[in-house]
C-alpha cells in the first residue's frame, strides 16, 4: 500500500468523474456519465479528504456511509478493502454511487469555504471496480433459521430488507406487482440516469443468494395481506410512494396532458424493448412541464431525446438564490439553485408561475396552450406556502404535450384498505419506533413510510426495517443499524 500525503486538498484540486459531452449524450439512451475514469486520478481525489476527527460528511450521508475510511483505502491503492467498506452500510453502492445527489459533498468540511471531497465519484468508482474485479458475488447465509419473510415491493428498500434479512439466515420471498422487479430504479429514474443491467446484476446476486421473487403479484389483488401474514412469520411493505398528484384546473381532460409516470414508464419500458403506444409523444412537439423538481428534470431530459422542439420547465415557487444567503450556514444542506443535468442539455426554466388552465385553441380537442399566473408567495415559519399574490394574471406558453410532475401524494394504500392499514396525516404508513405498521407483524420501509425521498433513504430504511424484523423474530440481532438511528436495545 501507498503512503498519503495529509494536505492532499492543497496539491489537488476537486474533479469529480465527468459526464459526457451534453451534444453526444442528448442523441442516445446511455448513461449520462463518463464510462471510464482514471484510477490516479481518484486516488489523488481520495487523498483531498482531511480525515476530519468529526467526519461531517458521514452526518450527510444518510446511512452513515465509512467515506473518511474508503477515502483513506482507494487513495493508498487498497480498493478490495474499500469495497468491504462500502459494502458493510450499503447493500448498492451502484444504485447510489450513480444516483444519488450526495447529500454528504455539502457536509463535508472542506465545503466550508473550498470545494468539497468527490465522495460520490469515489463511491462509484469503488463499485465499478468491484465488478469489474469479479469482487462481488452471491454470499448466502451459513445457516437458515427457518423463518419466512415476505417483502411487498422491489425497489431499493425491499431488496435491501431482503439482502439483509436474507444474509441472517431468514428465506425471503419478495412480491412485486410491475413485471420487473426493481421498482422506480427500473420504472421511473430513466435509462439515461441509471443503466437497468445494473439493477439485474443485483436481482442475481439476491437470487444466488437463495432470495425468491414473485413478479407480476400484487398484494391486494392476486394474493391479500392476510393470506400473506398466515403463509410467512412477518411482512414488509416496501411498496413506495407512487400516488401522484395531479392538478385540478380548467381543460386537464384534453388530449396531450400526461402524468410525469405516466410518460417515463412507458419511455423505461420501450428502451427494454416493448411495445408502447404512442412511442414518443414529445417528438416535433412544445413540451411543457409542470413541476420544477427532479421528475420534472427527468421528463425534460427524455423529451428533448425523444426529439421535442422547445421544453420549458415550470415552477410554481421563485429561482433560489445562486449562493448561500448568511440564513442557510454551512454545514446545513445549502439551499441555492443548481442547474440540473437536463437543462443543461438544453430547454428554459420558468419560476413564480402556478398554472390557471389548459387551452385548446383550435378545437381539435388536444391542449394547445397553458394559462399561467405570475405569483408572489408568503410563507409560514416552516416555510409552507401560506398566500399567494397575483403579479400578472395572463401568462401564455405554447404547449402541444404537458407533463405533471408535481410530487406524490404517498403509497397506495387502497388495497389493503380491508386489513386496516391507513395513510397517516402526510399521507405516509405510520410505524412505530419498530417500523412496525398498526398490523401486528407487518412491517415498512423505505418511501412507503418516508414519503417520496431518494434511494440513499430507501436503502438504509430497508436494513433498518431488516434489523427489526430479525430481532422481532428472534429476540436478537447482527444485523447494522443505519447510523441515523439509534441501536434498538437488544433482547
Ligand atoms: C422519476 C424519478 C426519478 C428519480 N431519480 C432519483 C435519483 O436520481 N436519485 C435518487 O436518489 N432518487 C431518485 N428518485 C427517488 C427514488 O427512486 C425513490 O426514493 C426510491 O426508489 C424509493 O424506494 P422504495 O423501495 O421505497 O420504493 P419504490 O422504488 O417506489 O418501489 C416500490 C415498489 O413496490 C411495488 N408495489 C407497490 N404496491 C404493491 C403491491 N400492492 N403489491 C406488490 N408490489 C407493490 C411497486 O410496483 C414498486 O416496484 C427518483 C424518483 C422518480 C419518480
Ligand atoms: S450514498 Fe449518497 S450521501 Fe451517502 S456517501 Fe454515497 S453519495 Fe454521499
Amino acid at each position: 500500500m501507498s503512503e498519503r500525503h495529509p494536505n492532499g486538498f492543497l496539491r489537488h484540486p476537486r474533479i469529480p468523474i465527468a459526464y459526457r459531452d451534453t451534444r453526444k449524450r442528448i442523441g442516445d439512451y446511455r448513461e449520462i456519465y463518463a464510462e471510464d475514469w482514471d484510477e490516479a486520478a481518484l486516488r489523488a481525489q481520495g487523498e483531498r479528504c482531511m480525515d476530519c476527527g468529526v467526519p461531517s460528511c458521514m452526518g450527510g450521508c444518510p446511512i452513515g456511509n465509512l467515506i473518511p475510511d474508503w477515502n483513506d483505502l482507494v487513495t493508498r491503492g487498497n480498493w478490495r478493502e474499500a469495497l468491504a467498506r462500502l459494502h458493510a452500510t450499503n447493500n448498492f453502492p451502484e444504485f447510489t454511487g450513480y444516483t444519488c445527489p450526495a447529500p454528504c459533498e455539502p457536509a463535508c468540511v472542506l465545503a466550508r469555504n473550498q470545494s468539497p471531497v468527490t465522495i460520490k465519484s469515489i463511491e462509484r468508482a469503488i463499485v465499478d471496480m468491484g465488478w469489474a474485479r469479479g469482487w462481488i458475488g452471491p454470499e448466502p447465509p451459513s445457516r437458515r433459521s427457518g423463518r419466512r419473510v415476505a417483502v411487498v415491493g422491489s425497489g431499493p428498500a425491499g431488496l435491501a430488507c431482503a439482502q439483509q434479512l436474507n444474509r441472517a439466515g431468514h428465506s425471503v420471498t419478495v412480491f412485486e406487482r410491475d413485471d420487473a422487479i426493481g421498482g422506480l430504479m427500473v420504472y421511473g429514474i430513466p435509462d439515461f440516469k441509471f443503466a437497468k443491467y445494473r439493477v439485474a446484476r443485483r436481482v442475481r446476486q439476491l437470487a444466488e443468494e437463495g432470495v425468491a421473487f414473485r413478479p407480476g403479484t400484487a398484494i391486494g389483488r392476486d394474493v391479500t395481506l392476510a393470506q400473506l401474514r398466515s403463509g410467512f412469520d412477518a411482512v414488509c411493505l416496501a411498496i413506495g410512494a407512487t400516488v401522484q398528484r395531479d392538478v385540478a384546473i380548467p381543460g386537464r381532460a384534453l388530449a396531450g396532458i400526461e402524468l410525469a409516470m405516466d410518460f417515463l414508464v412507458r419511455e423505461n419500458r420501450r428502451q427494454a424493448g416493448r411495445r408502447v403506444r404512442p412511442a414518443a409523444p414529445a417528438r416535433g412537439r412544445r413540451v411543457v412541464v409542470l413541476g420544477g423538481g427532479d421528475t420534472g428534470a427527468d421528463c425534460v431530459a427524455t423529451a428533448h431525446r425523444q426529439g421535442a422542439r422547445e421544453v420549458v420547465q415550470v415552477s410554481i415557487n421563485p429561482r433560489r438564490p445562486a449562493q448561500r444567503p448568511a440564513t442557510n450556514p454551512w454545514p446545513e444542506p445549502p439551499r441555492v439553485h443548481h442547474p440540473t443535468y437536463a437543462l443543461e442539455e438544453g430547454g428554459r426554466e420558468e419560476f413564480s408561475l402556478d398554472s390557471a388552465a389548459f387551452v385548446d385553441s383550435d378545437g381539435d380537442g388536444r391542449v394547445d396552450e397553458l394559462r399561467l399566473e405570475r405569483v408572489a408567495w408568503s410563507y409560514d415559519r416552516a416555510g409552507r406556502r401560506v398566500a399567494k399574490r397575483v403579479l400578472d394574471s395572463d401568462v401564455r406558453v405554447p404547449a402541444g404535450l404537458v407533463l405533471i410532475a408535481i410530487g406524490f401524494a404517498g403509497p397506495e394504500l387502497a388495497p389493503f384498505a380491508a386489513d386496516g392499514l391507513a395513510a397517516g396525516p402526510r399521507g405516509t404508513l405510520p410505524v412505530d419506533a419498530r417500523m412496525m405498521t398498526s398490523v401486528d407483524g407487518v412491517f415498512a420501509a423505505g418511501d412507503a413510510c418516508r414519503g417520496p425521498s431518494i434511494v440513499v433513504w430507501a436503502i438504509g430504511e430497508g436494513r433498518d426495517a431488516a434489523r427489526q424484523i430479525d430481532l422481532w423474530l428472534t429476540g436478537d440481532t447482527r444485523l447494522p443499524a443505519s447510523l441515523r438511528t439509534p441501536n434498538p436495545p437488544i433482547g
